[in-house]
Protein backbone atom coordinates (compact mmCIF):
# COMPACT_ATOMS: atom_id res chain seq x y z
CA UNK A 1 0.00 0.00 0.00
CA UNK A 2 2.99 2.44 -0.60
CA UNK A 3 4.15 4.41 -3.64
CA UNK A 4 1.38 4.26 -6.50
CA UNK A 5 0.22 7.45 -6.59
CA UNK A 6 -0.13 7.58 -10.31
CA UNK A 7 -0.78 3.87 -11.74
CA UNK A 8 -0.62 3.75 -15.26
CA UNK A 9 -3.75 2.57 -16.99
CA UNK A 10 -1.59 0.78 -19.52
CA UNK A 11 1.69 0.64 -20.35
CA UNK A 12 2.04 3.57 -22.57
CA UNK A 13 6.05 3.61 -23.04
CA UNK A 14 5.23 0.64 -25.16
CA UNK A 15 2.67 2.65 -27.52
CA UNK A 16 5.80 6.12 -27.09
CA UNK A 17 8.46 3.78 -28.50
CA UNK A 18 6.38 2.45 -30.99
CA UNK A 19 4.91 5.60 -31.57
CA UNK A 20 8.60 7.54 -31.68
CA UNK A 21 10.08 4.48 -33.66
CA UNK A 22 7.51 5.00 -36.25
CA UNK A 23 7.99 8.61 -36.62
CA UNK A 24 11.25 8.46 -37.28
CA UNK A 25 11.00 5.88 -40.13
CA UNK A 26 8.64 7.92 -41.76
CA UNK A 27 11.05 11.16 -41.27
CA UNK A 28 13.41 8.97 -42.66
CA UNK A 29 16.54 9.56 -40.11
CA UNK A 30 17.77 6.52 -40.62
CA UNK A 31 20.70 5.73 -39.07
CA UNK A 32 19.38 5.26 -35.67
CA UNK A 33 18.06 1.53 -35.10
CA UNK A 34 16.55 1.04 -31.84
CA UNK A 35 17.65 -2.88 -30.46
CA UNK A 36 14.39 -3.15 -29.87
CA UNK A 37 13.10 -3.28 -33.63
CA UNK A 38 13.64 -6.65 -34.02
CA UNK A 39 11.63 -7.96 -30.78
CA UNK A 40 8.82 -6.26 -32.08
CA UNK A 41 5.85 -8.19 -33.85
CA UNK A 42 4.95 -7.86 -36.75
CA UNK A 43 2.74 -4.86 -37.52
CA UNK A 44 0.11 -4.97 -40.48
CA UNK A 45 2.13 -2.25 -42.13
CA UNK A 46 3.89 -4.57 -44.52
CA UNK A 47 0.29 -5.65 -45.84
CA UNK A 48 -0.45 -2.10 -47.11
CA UNK A 49 3.04 -2.10 -48.90
CA UNK A 50 2.34 -5.72 -50.38
CA UNK A 51 -0.67 -4.78 -51.94
CA UNK A 52 0.31 -1.72 -53.11
CA UNK A 53 3.00 -3.37 -55.98
CA UNK A 54 0.89 -4.87 -57.76
CA UNK A 55 -1.70 -2.15 -58.44
CA UNK A 56 -1.62 1.22 -60.02
CA UNK A 57 2.37 2.13 -57.67
CA UNK A 58 2.46 5.83 -58.67
CA UNK A 59 -0.67 6.44 -57.46
CA UNK A 60 -0.02 4.29 -54.62
CA UNK A 61 3.17 5.91 -53.84
CA UNK A 62 1.13 9.58 -53.87
CA UNK A 63 -1.52 7.65 -51.34
CA UNK A 64 1.30 6.77 -49.17
CA UNK A 65 2.60 9.77 -49.22
CA UNK A 66 -0.38 11.46 -47.99
CA UNK A 67 -0.81 8.37 -45.78
CA UNK A 68 2.25 9.27 -43.69
CA UNK A 69 1.78 13.24 -43.58
CA UNK A 70 -1.39 12.11 -41.63
CA UNK A 71 0.27 9.11 -39.97
CA UNK A 72 2.76 11.90 -38.26
CA UNK A 73 0.27 14.22 -37.56
CA UNK A 74 -1.36 11.44 -35.83
CA UNK A 75 1.58 10.53 -33.69
CA UNK A 76 2.48 14.38 -33.29
CA UNK A 77 -0.95 14.16 -31.33
CA UNK A 78 -0.85 10.90 -29.63
CA UNK A 79 2.71 11.82 -27.93
CA UNK A 80 0.63 14.60 -26.65
CA UNK A 81 -1.66 13.01 -25.35
CA UNK A 82 0.44 10.51 -23.73
CA UNK A 83 1.95 13.61 -21.82
CA UNK A 84 -1.38 14.70 -21.18
CA UNK A 85 -1.69 11.27 -19.63
CA UNK A 86 -4.88 11.03 -21.97
CA UNK A 87 -3.83 8.35 -24.27
CA UNK A 88 -6.16 5.56 -25.35
CA UNK A 89 -8.96 7.62 -24.88
CA UNK A 90 -11.86 7.60 -28.28
CA UNK A 91 -11.68 10.99 -29.70
CA UNK A 92 -15.09 10.94 -30.70
CA UNK A 93 -16.85 8.77 -27.91
CA UNK A 94 -14.46 9.17 -24.97
CA UNK A 95 -14.13 5.65 -24.54
CA UNK A 96 -11.09 3.38 -23.95
CA UNK A 97 -9.54 2.14 -27.24
CA UNK A 98 -8.89 -1.48 -26.65
CA UNK A 99 -5.40 -2.18 -26.35
CA UNK A 100 -4.84 -4.85 -29.21
CA UNK A 101 -6.23 -2.16 -31.73
CA UNK A 102 -3.50 0.45 -30.18
CA UNK A 103 -0.53 -2.17 -30.64
CA UNK A 104 -1.78 -2.10 -34.46
CA UNK A 105 -1.90 1.40 -35.00
CA UNK A 106 -0.42 3.46 -31.87
CA UNK A 107 -1.31 6.73 -33.52
CA UNK A 108 -4.97 5.25 -33.64
CA UNK A 109 -7.77 8.42 -32.34
CA UNK A 110 -10.47 6.73 -32.60
CA UNK A 111 -12.29 3.27 -31.12
CA UNK A 112 -13.25 0.78 -33.77
CA UNK A 113 -16.71 1.45 -33.61
CA UNK A 114 -16.31 4.91 -34.52
CA UNK A 115 -13.75 3.64 -36.86
CA UNK A 116 -16.50 1.97 -38.72
CA UNK A 117 -18.90 4.46 -38.49
CA UNK A 118 -16.00 7.04 -40.22
CA UNK A 119 -15.85 4.60 -43.74
CA UNK A 120 -19.82 3.94 -43.58
ZN1 LIG B 1 -15.24 5.71 -30.13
Amino acid sequence: MAAQECPAPMDVQTFKDALLKKRTEILGTGGIKPLQASMENNTRQGDMADQASGNNEVHIQLKLKQTDAKILQAIEDALQRIDKGSYGVCRDCGEPIAEARLHAIPWTRVCISCKEKQNS
